[in-house]
């Protein structure tokens, strides 16, 4: 009786075991699930936070580093950090910036006098391209009134893509600010804090806001004198000859869009070279 009671006793005990086998089987498999699926779950949110991360970063970054990681190299290269407005034509880029330092040194006491009213603020400094008369292109630069710099930009984007022939661009200050000299080097220039040719009042130049185009073959003619004065043979517009302004110019038609009037229209005294924008 004895010994059948523990037979009996001890007999569910191996069946027992075997149950709590298998249920610790079933715990540390359901561990290892469990503990996988955490595993992943980390994983997954740190996988988030890394591609979150870099989408949500450039609001505190400085424009400068957001312009480098989105910009073609050329970009780059003619980007000074701050505040630029640009326009691309195929690889080249028009870019409007503020006045860099090294080129108010080249402008002060010249284009920018000590006593001007117009502050560099007020400016910008604008690369451009354009075909030169042989048909070559070339970088041009040019210093303008900020409220017409983006006008400037399509402008002369436009002239690009259509190449017209524009002989250069450069500043006046490479010419010493000299107007005549600028002109007779038929140079196509904006700012020159300066009067208008042949009075004593301040020009739209000196505000940024007259741009002079190929001004040999599109001299100011006031009060029966050619500015320049190396211009004479181009005085007469009902010739022909290459590079002339006139109603119908492409050039003249792409600164009307813009708003911009044009000297050729003018009673009395003309000024073929002159667009400006009130
Ligand atoms: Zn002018």
């Amino acid at each position: 009786m004895t010994v059948r009671r523990i037979v009996v006793v001890l007999q569910p005990v191996p069946l027992n075991l075997g149950l709590m086998k298998n249920a610790f089987c079933y715990m540390v498999l359901l561990v290892l699930v469990m503990s996988v699926m955490v595993s992943c779950e980390e994983k997954a949110t740190y996988t988030m936070a890394e591609a979150v991360e870099p989408q949500s970063q450039p609001a505190t970054d400085t424009i400068e580093e957001q312009q480098e990681d989105t910009l073609s190299p050329m970009y780059a290269f003619s980007y000074d950090g701050i505040d630029a407005d640009t326009l691309m034509h195929r690889d080249y880029v028009f870019v409007s910036r503020p006045i860099p330092e090294a080129v108010k040194a080249r402008m002060q006491g010249k284009s920018m006098p000590d006593d001007a009213t117009i502050g560099y603020d007020a400016l910008r400094y604008l690369t451009l391209y354009h075909y030169d008369y042989e048909g070559n292109i070339r970088q041009g630069e040019m210093v303008c009134n900020q409220a017409i710099a983006h006008d400037l930009l399509c402008i002369f984007k436009t002239l690009f893509a259509e190449a017209y022939p524009i002989h250069s661009i450069r500043l006046v200050d490479d010419f010493d600010a000299d107007d005549e000299a600028s002109m007779q080097a038929n140079n196509t220039s904006c700012f020159n804090y300066r009067t208008m040719v042949g009075t004593k009042m301040i020009s739209k130049h000196a505000m940024g806001m007259a741009v002079d185009v190929n001004p040999l073959q599109n001299p100011c003619i006031k009060h029966g004198r050619v500015h320049p004065e190396t211009a004479k043979d181009y005085v007469d517009r009902t010739q022909d000859f290459p590079h002339k302004i006139d109603k119908d110019d492409f050039c003249k038609k792409v600164f009307s869009s813009h708003g911009f009037s044009w000297g050729g229209n003018w009673g009395g005294s003309k000024d073929y070279q002159h667009f400006e924008k009130r």
